[in-house]
């Protein structure tokens, strides 16, 4: 009897240590889904490249970012986890659906709009990102993808390209649907309130990662920027104060209407921000445990994506053959 549940996937780029964004708006609620469906967590390797990477530090980041996955909820007794390039499958996918994809519609993503901005020298390769992650999404049929509010125009893009080739050939890949949730889908820099929270970001004082010790989170809050007002509520005109609640209500799990009651009779940002610091500190002390006890048996680590791999392939393989013939490539 084959498996009823639907199939998740998502991923997160192993370009640094992962930030209090990819908590609350990715790991967070990856790990409240593991037994409810199939779950593949990969490590796009592929993707990180899109942006010059020193070698060691990718293939460390690599291995780091599967102790992150675990230390953030990601049980792979429960789940599958896997490194994009071990499997052959998504780069074959991407070129047949790159052959699919209008070039505008490549040029108008946000984020090639952001990091390009961001970059001094552009490639082809972050152009092309959306089609890659479009093929990680398809290679499984995955049903839903959890991302931050960041990845929403992807996902649809993946399932743009999904009803395409179904039209062209005939019904093969399953739509996928983005899941963003709430609070913590979109949390911002701490120094620039108007940009999201990035792992590449070159001002690390503007983010929390997960493994920031408290004395540095409390730092790191203290110096936010915010503004010459009072109040602690949600505004657009006040991003740095609207940032901070959001973060306070994502890390404890109330409404955003129920943080600004908490805080409704606050006069001093001081308070508050002691309040946000010591609500992240509750949040991440056992994700931090959990990394130190497991960060360095790279054993054990290894043996997680090897595991991973024997169980992706297959599935990849299958896709690939069936795309192959409906495309009209020629078998060996
Ligand atoms: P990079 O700057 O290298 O792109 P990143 O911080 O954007 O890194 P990704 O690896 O691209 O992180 O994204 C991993 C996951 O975290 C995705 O699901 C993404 O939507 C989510 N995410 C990233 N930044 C934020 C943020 N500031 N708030 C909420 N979710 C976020
Ligand atoms: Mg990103």
């Amino acid at each position: 009897m084959g498996s009823e549940k639907k199939v998740i996937l998502t991923g997160m780029q192993p370009t640094g240590l992962l930030h209090l964004g990819n908590f609350l708006g990715a790991a967070y609620n990856w790990q409240k889904v593991l037994d409810g469906y199939t779950c593949y967590f990969f490590i796009p390797n592929q993707h990180a490249i899109t942006i010059p990477q020193v070698p060691a530090n990718l293939r460390n980041g690599t291995l780091n970012c599967v102790a992150q996955y675990i230390a953030c909820g990601l049980d792979p007794e429960r789940c599958t986890i896997f490194v994009q390039s071990h499997i052959v499958g998504h780069t074959e996918l991407a070129w047949v659906l790159g052959c699919l994809t209008p070039l505008g519609q490549l040029y108008r993503m946000h984020q090639f709009k952001d990091k390009s901005a961001k970059n001094e020298n552009i490639y082809s390769g972050l152009l092309y990102y959306p089609v890659l992650m479009a093929a990680d999404i398809l290679l499984y049929n995955a049903d839903f993808v959890p991302t931050g509010e960041d990845q929403r125009q992807h996902v649809e893009l993946a399932r743009d390209l999904a009803e395409k080739f179904n039209g062209t050939y005939s019904e093969t890949f399953t739509l996928p649907t983005p899941l963003i949730e709430g609070a913590g889908a979109r949390i911002m820099s701490l120094k620039s309130p108007e940009h999201k929270m990035s792992k590449s970001d070159s001002d690390s004082n503007g983010t929390i990662y997960i493994t920031d010790e408290p004395k540095m989170i409390r730092k790191k809050i203290a110096t936010a920027i915010t503004d010459s007002g009072d109040s602690i509520r949600i505004d657009p005109e006040r991003p740095g104060i609207a940032n901070l609640l959001n973060i306070y209500c994502a890390a404890t799990g109330i409404t955003l209407a129920d943080g600004e009651e908490k805080f409704r009779t606050y006069t001093t940002y001081a308070h508050f921000k002691k309040e946000v610091a010591e609500a992240i500190i509750a949040l991440l002390e056992p994700v931090q445990e959990k990394y130190r006890a497991i960060k360095d048996d790279k054993a054990y680590l290894q043996s997680v994506i090897q595991r991973g791999a024997e169980t992706v392939q297959p599935i990849a393989h299958a896709t690939i053959a069936k795309v192959y013939r409906k495309v009209g490539f020629l078998n060996q």
